[in-house]
């Protein structure tokens, strides 16, 4: 029997482990993956301030800060079901049954994907696939690219395949139908991609994307937007263009693109091939939030935070008795916000095991979470505080209707 039991050995679930072992709790971590650190493993980025983000290097530091902390973590393991019986967890993985008094679910986020004819070609993956792929296991996905998809997330992994040295032809938009619409105006792509434009290889072209925040400059980047696209790290960044198809016999062989109007439409006559052996889709991020559903934890759907989240409070407690959720499972951020939760969910969970004088601990751990949040260098959702701020209000609603009845 565990105090603890945390599920999933990324930044969130890590920082979490360290931080209640620090105060005096057994804690058992578990990760279906072969390695500790989660999709923070696959990170690397230059920040605003000119330091290098390796998430290899922060992970192996979160790792060695856990084990030195008395954490026990066990890799290759995957829970599948969990239930609770007379104040304990039971955890359900492929050879033994763990048991706690509390459990966090760290498990991230998992990627959209968007339908697009030819998907199903080999060399067609998602866009975190490829990082995962070069960043992690040093496998080219191929010699000469194309990117589906440009948002946050894209552009930071176009960046590193770009650092790798692998030829990107395009990142283009998707072609526009039911479920893509989002991702295929490009209106609302450059709405969200102004939270990336900190990654713009030149000072020029980060200055330029301030001048669009107004409304009326974006309307008149768009509309006069390069049919040829902006290129950046040597990637041409086509809002104007959609891929419309991907072709090839065995194996992706290249994509076809048109031009689009302003509302995403094609322009039929203006198909053109770019050849290709590997293409990658970006469809966005949502909450991986099955084990919380096999725990009985009541939901919400907040487009701001990337879709259905377990209901939660800022301490990162949720309804369900012993029950936690931190990271992105909770809404999508970057890895430091998910840090900082982690380090919330770690107090929270040692004062209900009973640890004494955590309180202001406590409170600067809150305080950090909303810090690291304000200066975030990747933002995937732009209404991110709003989003906490509707799961924060859902909670208090949810406690006033307890207290009535
Ligand atoms: C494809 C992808 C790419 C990303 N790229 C970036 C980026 O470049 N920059 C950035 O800032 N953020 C990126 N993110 C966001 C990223 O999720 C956060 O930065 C951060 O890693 C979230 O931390 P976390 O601890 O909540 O989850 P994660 O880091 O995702 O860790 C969750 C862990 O839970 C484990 N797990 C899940 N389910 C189970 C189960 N049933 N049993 C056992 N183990 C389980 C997983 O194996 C994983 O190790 C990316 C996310 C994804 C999905």
């Amino acid at each position: 029997m565990y105090d603890i039991i945390v599920i999933g050995a990324g930044p969130a679930g890590l920082a979490a482990a360290s931080t209640a072992a620090l105060e005096g709790l057994h804690v058992l971590v578990l990760d279906e993956y072969i390695k500790p650190g989660g999709r923070l493993l696959g990170q690397l980025y230059e920040e605003a301030d000119g330091n290098w983000w390796n998430g290899i290097d922060e992970s192996a530091k979160l790792y060695d800060q856990a084990i030195h902390a008395g954490v026990e973590i066990l890799l290759q393991t995957a829970v599948h079901d969990m239930e609770r019986h007379e104040s304990s967890w039971f955890i359900y993985t492929e050879d033994v049954v763990f048991s706690s008094k509390q459990l966090l679910l760290a498990t991230g986020a998992a990627e959209s994907p968007l339908p697009i004819p030819g998907w199903t070609l080999p060399g067609v993956m998602s866009v975190g696939a490829a990082q995962v792929m070069t960043n992690v296991h040093r496998v080219k996905p191929g010699d000469r690219g194309i990117i589906i998809g440009v948002n946050v997330l894209s552009a930071a992994i176009a960046m590193e395949l770009h650092l790798a040295g692998i030829d990107i032809a395009a990142m283009a938009l998707p072609p526009l139908n039911r479920i893509t619409t989002k991702h295929a105006r490009p209106k609302e792509v450059v709405e969200a991609l102004l939270h990336a434009s900190y990654l713009a290889p030149s000072r020029l072209l980060r200055i330029g994307s301030k001048f669009m925040t107004n409304p009326f400059m974006r309307q008149l980047g768009i509309t006069f937007y390069p049919k040829n696209g902006v290129t950046m790290w040597g990637v041409p960044i086509q809002l104007r263009k959609a891929v419309i198809e991907i072709y090839g016999t065995n194996q992706v062989e290249g994509v076809i693109v048109s031009t689009i109007d302003k509302d995403g439409n094609p322009i039929y006559g203006s198909e053109e091939n770019i050849a290709c052996d590997f293409v990658c889709i970006d469809g966005g991020l949502y909450p991986l939030t099955e084990l919380a559903e096999l725990a009985g934890c009541p939901f919400y759907y907040v487009n701001e935070l990337g879709g259905y989240v377990p209901l939660h409070n800022e301490k990162m407690e949720t309804p369900i008795e012993g029950l936690y959720v931190a990271g992105n499972i909770t809404g999508i951020e970057g890895a430091k916000v998910a840090i900082s939760q982690g380090i919330v969910a770690g107090y929270s969970m040692a004062i209900r095991s009973g640890k004494q004088g955590l309180a202001d601990k406590l409170q600067d751990a809150l305080n950090t979470v909303h810090d690291t949040r304000r200066q975030a260098a990747i933002q995937f959702h732009p209404k991110i505080e709003l989003g906490r701020d509707i799961i924060q209000k859902q909670w208090e609603k949810y406690q006033s209707r307890l207290v009535q009845i």
